[in-house]
Formats: C-alpha cells, structure tokens, sequence
C-alpha cells in the first residue's frame, strides 16, 4: 500500500507548538502511521491492515514483545530550536539523524533562554543531577535571572563586536553561553523515538528537555494514536523488576517474607508505589 495519511498529522503539519521562553517543534514531514507498521509486521503472510482492533491487539503485542522493526518503518522529521544545553543531552541519542545551523556560516541569533522565576530552584540533596522542591523567594528568582540576562547581552555584545571587526564567525561564537538557542531538522523512527520519550520524559530528565519531550509526544500521537497508547501501557508506564525482586513478589504473594535487604525492599515499594525506577 502506497503512503498512509493521518488527517491528525497532516492538519498539524508545519505548525509551530511552543516550547520554553523562545523555542519550538515543528512536525515537518513523516512517513508511515499505525497503519505501516501493520502492514509491515503483516507481510510475512500477505495480509494487511484487518479492523482497528484487530490492528491495535497486533501492535500491542508487537511493542510488549520488543519485536521492535516495525516501529522503525515510521519516520518523523522535526524542526527543532533548543539552547545549546538541552541540544547537548539531545545529541547524546544516537540512532537519529541531524543537520544544525552552523555558527560557523551564519550569525548567530540574540536569542537566549531565560529560565521562569518559578524554575530557579536551588540543588537537589536527594538527588545529586537535580533541583530542590522548595520555592525560592521572589528577589532570589529575580536576582537570578537577571544575571542570567545581564552575562548573556554582555556576551552577545563582545560576539558582535569581534563581527564588527571582521573576525572569523567559527572564532567570535566561542564564548556565547550554553542558553543560546540553536535549531536544528531531526529525523528519527518510530522505535528510536520512543526510547528518547521514555528516558527524556522521566521525572529524572531535566526539565528543560522534559518539555520538549512532551511535545513530541504529543505530535508522535496524531501519527501513530495506538502505538503511542501501547508505549503508555508497556514502556512509559510501566517499570522492570530484577530476578530478586520477582522472587520477593512471588514470596509476599505466598504470604512468605520478602527475602530482600531493607534498602532493595525500599527500592522495591518505590516502585510498586510510584511506577519510578530508582
Ligand atoms: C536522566 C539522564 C541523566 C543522564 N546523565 C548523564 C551524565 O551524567 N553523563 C553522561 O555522559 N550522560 C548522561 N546521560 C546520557 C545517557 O548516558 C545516554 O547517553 C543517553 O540517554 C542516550 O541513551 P542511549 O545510548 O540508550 O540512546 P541512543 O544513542 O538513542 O541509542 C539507543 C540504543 O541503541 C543502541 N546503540 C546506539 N548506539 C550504539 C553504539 N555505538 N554501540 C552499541 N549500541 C548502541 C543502544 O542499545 C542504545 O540504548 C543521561 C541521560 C539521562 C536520561
């Protein structure tokens, strides 16, 4: 069968869905819906696409058995603008392919992301990558971020000053800030793309990147609804449990002790309370 449509992502296409103070994802194209990745794991016997719940029972069993290869026959293109920081998690996610405004050919923009007050939090105790829970009073927030701004229009005034002189741009660029967006195009199947949303929209991935997650979350589901529901079921919602931990829920089950130290029993509770993978 020829290109499969989604009329949900065709009315989004191109458009821009916000994310931060300055950035965006845009759906530019994408290849194949639910629908390919049924006709795909049909082929084998000829048979393509039966009623929707015969389709969503076929791809739900293919995600909860890893029989991953048909989820890489939908691509997506994005188009994409991140501060630097969130782009150096981003690249960390190899199975894509990318092309990035060079800094080397173009002028960089003066476009800077500004945290929200509410965001500038203090470090985490409990956990050593993250930020505190506890809201900061508003002159700290203030303080804050207005020395975010000041060292970013200090820094985009030398860059444009070593531009004023005519100093090699792959030069003048090297001491603009972590905060200065960039975009980029971002090409990445179906399978690959879940593997990012389940590590970038955890609790533990900085926020600034969560919510950028989330958008392509939410695009990835007007091309691929039943997919996106199974990968709720099975991955994103879900959590796996060690040999030791499947022995302890046999034991309680049978009434027995659980067998577990206290720290992996903690551990274990954690996860049957919260669905986090400590
Ligand atoms: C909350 C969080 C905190 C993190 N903190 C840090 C940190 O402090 N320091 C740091 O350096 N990184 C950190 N990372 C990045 C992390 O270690 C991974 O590099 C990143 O999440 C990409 O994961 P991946 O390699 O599974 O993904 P991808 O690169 O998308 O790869 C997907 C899968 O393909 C396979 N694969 C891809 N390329 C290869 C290859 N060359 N060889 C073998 N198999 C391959 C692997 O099975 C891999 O899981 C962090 C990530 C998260 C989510």
């Amino acid at each position: 069968m020829a290109h499969c449509i989604s009329l949900e992502a065709e009315k989004i296409l191109d458009k821009q869905f916000k994310v931060l103070d300055k950035g965006f994802i845009r759906l530019v194209d994408y290849m194949g819906t639910d629908e390919r990745i049924v006709q795909s794991a049909r082929v084998s016997y000829g048979k393509g696409t039966k009623t929707l719940r015969e389709d969503a029972g076929l791809i739900d069993y293919l995600l909860r058995n890893k029989h991953t290869s048909p989820f890489e026959q939908v691509v997506f293109t994005f188009h994409i603008k991140l501060p630097i920081f969130v782009a150096r998690q981003w690249i960390r996610h190899r199975t894509a392919r990318l092309n990035e405004v060079s800094g080397r050919y173009s002028v960089l923009k003066n476009e800077f992301y500004l945290p929200h007050p509410e965001d500038i939090a203090l470090q985490s105790t409990d956990n050593k990558q993250g930020r505190a829970d506890t809201v900061l009073p508003k002159e700290v927030q203030d303080e804050v971020i207005a020395s975010f701004k000041d060292r970013q229009e200090e820094a985009y005034e030398a860059y444009s000053r070593l531009l004023d002189k005519n100093i090699a741009r792959e030069l003048a660029r090297i001491n603009l800030p972590l905060s200065t967006y960039t975009e980029w195009y971002w090409q990445i199947d179906l399978h690959n793309l879940f593997h990012f949303l389940k590590l970038r929209m955890d609790a533990h991935a900085q926020k600034e990147i969560r919510v950028y997650a989330e958008v392509l979350f939410e695009i990835c589901k007007t091309v691929a609804p039943l997919s996106c529901e199974s990968f709720v079921r099975h991955q994103l919602g879900g959590v796996n449990f060690s040999k030791d931990e499947l022995a302890a829920l046999r034991n309680l089950l049978d009434g027995k002790d659980a067998g577990l130290s206290q720290k992996d029993l903690d551990r274990l509770n954690e996860k049957l309370k919260t669905g986090r993978q400590l």
